[in-house]
């Protein structure tokens, strides 16, 4: 079942310059990860549509942030993948000073969904973004993706380390277990955004 708040999702706008980005003043939850962790599927899922945010492996197509409405209030930003290895130089770091700029300054952003495939859970590139977004004190939460690629007793054992290593790093993130295959985790993930909107609604920033 689609959470309400998918309800009305709808394609907004898609921006590769910062000059672009929406003045809206709406909330935004921006959807964070490495290239191939899953983040199109995560999101894909929540909204209950198989080709809602594309699932595309073609570098040229994912260096932009693109907008999904909500609700006039509310907006879900899927933010460039990283961690192309084959792209150019130039390119990766257009995308990574949209993505750190976006991320570590836009007002109307309450927080971060930072997506991880459970098999290869806090990269060296997951740690950076985390670092940095820290910085900001805005929300994080972490999905640990594919988890119908592992045993559920294997599940369980990466959640509990990804916990532990947050309680010392981050006590303020959250993590949970999902899966775009078999829509574990989609429930829990749903409240916790609807949560977080009506927060960044009420909340004085
Ligand atoms: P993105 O690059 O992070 O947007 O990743 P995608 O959503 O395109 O997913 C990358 C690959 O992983 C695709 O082949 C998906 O079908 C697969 N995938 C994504 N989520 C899941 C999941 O929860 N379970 C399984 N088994 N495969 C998944």
């Amino acid at each position: 079942m689609v959470h309400p708040l998918f309800r009305h999702a709808e394609f907004y706008t898609t921006v590769n310059h910062l000059q672009d980005l929406p003045q809206t003043t709406s909330v935004e939850i921006a959807f964070v990860g490495r290239s191939n962790a899953g983040k199109s599927s995560a999101i894909n899922t929540l909204v209950g549509r198989g080709r809602f945010a594309f699932t595309s492996k073609t570098p040229g197509r994912t260096q932009h942030i693109n907008f999904f409405r909500l609700t006039d209030e509310y907006f879900m930003v899927d933010l460039p993948g990283y961690g192309y290895a084959q792209v150019p130089q130039a390119i990766r770091q257009h995308w990574s000073h949209l993505l750190s700029t976006y991320l570590q300054t836009r007002q109307m952003l309450y927080g971060m969904i930072l997506i991880m495939d459970i098999r290869h859970p806090l990269t060296k590139l997951d740690l950076q973004t985390l670092e940095w977004f820290a910085q900001t004190g805005k929300s994080v939460h972490i999905l640990l993706t594919k988890a119908d690629k592992l045993s559920r007793s294997k599940a369980i054992a990466v959640l509990k380390e990804v916990k532990q290593f947050l309680a010392v790093n981050y006590p303020r993130c959250t993590v949970q277990i999902f899966s775009s295959s078999t829509a574990e985790g989609v429930e829990e993930a749903s409240e916790l955004l609807q949560s977080w909107f009506d927060k960044g609604r009420t909340e004085p920033r």
